[in-house]
């Protein structure tokens, strides 16, 4: 079979079990997206804080720029003729904020992710990573060297077994975690892993703050401020895409492991460096993140909301954080659902097997400081008067 005729199969395939996926169609308008000419309240963005949808942020920082500081391009990788002084700025001002020796910037998450790992690891490292970090840290995974065993989902115990098992049978151990997972909306105990990782000299620690950064913590630095362990990880990485609403990830480290980085990290070595546009925009976010406590206490506050709610309509709901799961089960309901909430105009969408585990089809709902108290209370509403349609 030709290589064309081998790849309509498997899309048909994909197609007959309501798998195949495609890129959707919208307009964006605010908090609100039109899709298929219905307009909706976003329930679905990653835009935790609201910034990126906060016009009076753009305008004032398009009153920095001139034609000669608006940089789009920087027409380089950063170790050859791309390495602008803003790039530079910003490593400062978030070693500064974290209170870290250093910080490293990179063109995306995905990049921070697939390329830390490889970098760092040999034959001689042991990764032992939670059951359901996200993709791109499964991709460094591969792209190492490393032997990789995956715990249970925080399961702290297994955890400690592996360390005491294997730390004298490798050169090194890396434990790798999300602060706040994606798909629950739960949380790492970054103060146990802590712990654990303090039990033995060759354990290190990498967590990815992703969905944290900008959200949790009095400065909005991520889980690891409001546990108070900055300096007890390792690896400390988050991104820039979600809460600070631009782009790029950055690690907070110390000043060896960046050193190492800059000469053995082929995500950071072989790529063109961000425009420093985007570089000056996320500084100019940065720099007033410590400032919007206000918005992550609504945030916490319609978050908490949300979940007692469901817990209230007898949802199993193990969210502590701004992303909050409705699972319904099956795929189909789910669907059934989610099309019914859009239709009364929150757009929420189903999260189907693979993305999670058999039999735990979900709405997952990713909270923004922009939605109001009113449309809390309404979404909670529908979803009661959903679960009464199903019931009866
Ligand atoms: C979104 C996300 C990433 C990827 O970051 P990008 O900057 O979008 O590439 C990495 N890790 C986690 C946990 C994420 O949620």
């Amino acid at each position: 079979m030709s290589t064309i005729e081998n790849m309509q199969q498997e899309l048909q395939r994909l197609k007959e079990q309501s798998n195949l996926r495609s890129l959707p169609r919208m307009v964006h308008d605010g908090r609100h997206v039109l899709v298929n000419g219905q307009q909706m309240l976003n329930l679905s963005s990653n835009d935790y804080l609201g910034l990126a949808t906060d016009s009076g942020l753009r305008e004032e920082f398009l009153h920095t720029l001139t034609p000669d500081t608006f940089l789009p391009t920087s027409s380089s990788s950063r170790l050859l003729t791309g390495n602008f002084s803003i790039y530079e700025e910003l490593e400062a001002e978030l070693a500064t904020l974290f209170g870290t020796e250093t910080a490293l910037i990179f063109n995306s998450g995905y990049h921070a992710n697939t390329g830390i790992l490889p970098a760092v690891s040999d034959g001689q490292t042991l990764i032992l990573a939670d059951k359901l970090v996200h993709a791109s840290i499964i991709d460094g995974i591969r792209l190492s060297s490393a032997k990789c065993i995956r715990y249970r989902h925080n399961d702290l115990n297994q955890l400690e077994r592996l360390l005491k098992e294997h730390h004298t049978s490798y050169r090194q151990i890396i434990i790798v975690t999300e602060s706040i997972f994606s798909m629950d909306g739960d949380a790492a105990d970054l103060r146990e892993l802590v712990r654990l990782k303090h039990l033995y000299n060759n354990v290190w620690l990498y967590v990815d703050e992703a969905h944290a950064f900008g959200v949790r913590g009095n400065r909005g630095l991520g889980c690891a401020e409001e546990a108070g362990c900055i300096l007890d990880i390792d690896f400390l990485v988050g991104t820039f895409g979600k809460a600070a609403a631009s782009a790029g990830a950055y690690i907070v480290c110390k000043k060896v492991i960046r050193e190492y980085l800059v000469n053995r990290m082929r995500t950071l070595i072989f790529t063109t460096a961000l425009p420093p546009v985007n570089i000056a925009w996320t500084l100019f976010i940065v720099r007033k993140l410590p400032e919007m406590q206000a918005r992550r206490k609504h945030l916490a506050s319609i978050s908490r909301q949300l979940r007692e709610a469901l817990q209230a309509n007898g949802y199993a709901c193990p969210s502590v954080s701004h992303i909050v799961p409705l699972v319904v089960g099956s795929s189909t309901d789910t669907v059934i659902r989610a099309e019914e909430l859009q239709r009364h105009g929150f757009y929420a969408l189903p999260v189907r097997p693979p993305t999670v585990p058999e039999g735990t089809s979900r709405i997952r709902f990713s909270l923004t400081a922009e939605i109001k108290q009113e449309e809390i209370e309404k979404l909670i509403l529908e979803i009661e008067n959903e679960k009464l349609n199903m019931e009866s």
